[in-house]
């Protein structure tokens, strides 16, 4: 009498039999051994168990095979929101894409192929950042623009005093404040005025020899309103120690249609010692930490020892580079984008759907951009119960939930995606 069991088990395929067939073979070829295994152990071990039939292990491991080596799946950003912090902020160009790809091998960042040795590491993208902003006189690349903040602060100001205004002491997201992190490198902050008004006075009371810089911050989330007053770059310049200007948003030069928003170029011509920014909010790149300023406290902060704490990678390097020398990012299409072809591209998808209303919608900067500021478009609004299919489903569609409705921006929508949504809305609805 054979026990069922036992004859279960010697029915199951073997791992090395498994790992011959076609669809594991594939899988070896963009999986780690690990995880080929993984999926193969688990479906022999629901087979022992009696989960299911030994003849069904190689489709159960197949199902578990991960997609892809990255569990990050592509988001349609339909928000409306340009500069997602959740959605990993700036989608990069095609041309900064194309960048990443060469320098994910060996590449010749750090040396000249001409003489055969050591150069300076990233030369190529300082130089146009120094193009992109000529009141400039040098430029650093950092990881981030917190950063590029800790490494001004300790450069300048490690054991003295960093002035800064009390309406500027901001948050900047997920519980991390910039007077901490300002306090972290050892510098001892000193607040002047007041949470609404700080005036001229208020900073030449408390400045010292022990003053290592002004910092001013760009309060890139939230807007205050009524009884207000700041000191501008301009005046602040006059009391002698350097200015440090953290704008934030990584605008290099003005821009119409942010008005109110702080740019590197023009905080520089007003006296900035510093200017430190963001790469992946406003300019459309790479997460990246710039500083810009003048050249002795930029080499200072070039040759401090933290700094090798904070190096940008080549990737980082190589997409900069390619941010500011290619084509407009998507960023900067999305904020410009025209209000009748916005229109003209919502009307579509709510034919090509069938059903919904288009209704006007304001898009937002975001990510630590612009507070306050509203960019006018158009949205598809849908039953609310259409967010959690259009999230779920393949592609990924992020949405608005407003007021029970569902709504559909396309401002962050690349337009070559726009029959992607159709499809996903179309699944989602169906
Ligand atoms: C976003 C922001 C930062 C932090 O920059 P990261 O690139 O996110 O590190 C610092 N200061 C201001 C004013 C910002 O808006």
């Amino acid at each position: 009498m054979v026990d069922p069991a036992d004859d279960r088990r010697r029915r199951i395929p073997r791992t090395d039999a498994l790992m011959g067939l076609p669809v594991f073979a594939a899988a070896a070829r963009r999986l780690s051994p690990t995880a080929v295994k993984a999926a193969i152990t688990s479906a022999q071990a629901a087979a022992r168990a009696g989960d299911i039939d030994p003849h069904d292990v190689a489709a159960r491991a197949a199902d578990l095979l991960p997609v892809a080596a990255t569990s990050l799946r592509p988001v349609i950003n339909a928000t409306g929101v340009v500069v997602h912090t959740n959605l990993g902020r700036a989608p990069l160009s095609a041309a900064a894409i194309e960048a990443l790809t060469v320098a994910s091998s060996y590449v010749d960042v750090e040396w000249d192929p001409v003489t055969g040795s050591r150069a300076a590491r990233g030369r190529h993208t300082m130089a146009a950042l120094r193009a992109a902003v000529p009141a400039a006189e040098a430029v650093h690349v950092v990881n981030n623009g917190a950063g590029a903040l800790v490494l001004a602060a300790t450069a300048l100001a490690a054991g003295r005093e960093i002035l800064c205004s009390r309406g500027e002491l901001v948050e900047i997201g997920d519980g991390f404040r910039l007077p901490d992190l300002v306090v972290s490198t050892g510098a001892r902050l000193r607040e002047v005025g007041t949470t609404n008004r700080t005036g001229i006075e208020d900073y030449r009371a408390a400045v010292g020899p022990q003053t290592g810089m002004i910092l001013k911050v760009h309060p890139s989330n939230f807007v205050v309103r009524g009884f207000t007053s700041a000191v501008p770059v301009a005046e602040l310049a006059t009391l002698g120690p350097p200015v440090v200007a953290d704008i934030g948003s990584g605008l290099l030069a003005p821009d119409p249609v942010l008005a109110d928003e702080p740019d590197a170029a023009t905080s520089l011509r007003a006296g900035a010692a510093l200017v430190i920014a963001s790469g992946d909010k406003l300019l459309g790149g790479p997460q990246a930490g710039l500083i810009l300023g003048r050249s002795d406290l930029v080499e200072r902060i070039r040759r401090h020892p933290l700094a090798r704490g904070v190096r940008a990678d080549k990737l980082t390097l190589a997409a900069l580079e390619a941010t500011l020398a290619g084509p407009r990012p998507p960023v900067w299409v999305a904020l410009h984008a025209d209000l009748d072809e916005l229109r003209r591209r919502v009307d579509d998808l709510a034919a090509a759907v069938g059903t919904g209303a288009v209704v006007a919608h304001d898009g937002v900067v975001g990510g630590g951009g612009a507070p306050g500021q509203t960019l006018p478009g158009w949205a598809l609004a849908l039953p609310s119960q259409a967010a959690e299919r259009l999230r779920t489903g393949e592609p990924c569609v992020a949405t608005r939930l407003v007021d029970g409705r569902c709504l559909l921006d396309l401002r962050a929508v690349p337009a070559e995606l726009d029959g992607a949504v159709v499809a996903a809305v179309k699944a989602a609805l169906g």
